[in-house]
């Protein structure tokens, strides 16, 4: 796991007189859970996009492990980082075992690794390989193309996972499954994960800390949730 730092992180968009995100100043410790929360269009997505440069922050810094990645190649930095979104994204021709093995593949990884390293994903997210490699997307529940998802930032083994509001858009019930399910696979690897969501309720249960964001894209409180309780 790696620790990040952002540093007056900013963004602008065009067009637009308020920042999106203004002034961003927080550190994210190796190997715990940090939640952002606030409301819809407080900063949540575009302060994630700026850590794996989906977008340009248009200024201030960004750290990993202490070493300044505001301006290192972006597809260099997103080996590093897992990213997961809402609208999963899943390709719809390829099976669950060719999705998921997407990346290594394009980082050259043999067959045999590919598919080890499948099969393995599979079981941490709780899904049989023999039983789901060779299906396709449309074939899958909800929960479960969500979870292969999660297994696809994972694939190639990144110290850090961006999830943007992963459980969204799935019923009560299976995403209070998929919230323990996720807690369990944290206590077992460990990443450092940065985690969107608006649900004030998911933040407490799932965040080691949590970073409060008001509408103005201001950290109004960032401390653990026994804190926040208080
Ligand atoms: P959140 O994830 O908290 O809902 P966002 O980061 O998506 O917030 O958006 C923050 C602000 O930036 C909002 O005012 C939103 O309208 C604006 N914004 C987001 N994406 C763009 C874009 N591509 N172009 C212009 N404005 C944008
Ligand atoms: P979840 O609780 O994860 O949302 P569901 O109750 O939606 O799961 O689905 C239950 C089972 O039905 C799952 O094992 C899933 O693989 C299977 N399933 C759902 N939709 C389809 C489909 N279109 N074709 C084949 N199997 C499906």
């Amino acid at each position: 796991a790696a620790s990040i730092r952002l540093e007056s992180l900013t963004k602008r968009y065009p067009g637009q007189t308020e920042p999106a995100v203004d002034n961003l100043t927080m550190d994210i410790p190796a190997g715990e859970i940090v939640v952002l929360v606030g409301p819809s269009g407080s900063g949540k997505t575009t302060s994630l996009k700026m850590i794996n440069r989906i977008i340009e922050p248009t200024s201030g810094r960004i750290f990993i492990d202490g070493e300044d990645v505001t301006h290192v190649n972006a597809d260099q930095l997103r080996r590093r980082i897992g990213y997961v979104i809402q609208q999963i994204g899943l390709f719809p021709h390829m099976t669950i075992a060719e999705n998921i093995g997407m990346v290594p593949r394009l980082l050259g990884w043999n067959r045999t690794r590919i598919s080890e390293r499948v099969d393995e994903l599979l079981d941490l997210v709780g899904m049989e390989p023999s039983a789901y490699r060779t299906r396709y997307p449309k074939q899958l529940s909800g929960g479960q193309r969500q979870r292969v998802g999660v297994a696809r930032a994972m694939s190639a083994d990144p110290p850090l996972l961006l999830m943007d509001e992963p459980f969204g858009a799935i019923d009560p019930i299976t995403r209070e499954r998929l919230q323990n399910e996720f807690l369990r696979l944290q206590s077992n690897i460990r990443k450092t994960i940065v985690f969107v969501t608006h649900d004030i309720d998911e933040a407490i249960k799932l965040g080691d800390r949590i970073a409060i964001l008001n509408k103005r894209s201001k950290i109004a409180q960032y401390d653990t949730p026994e804190a926040i309780l208080t």
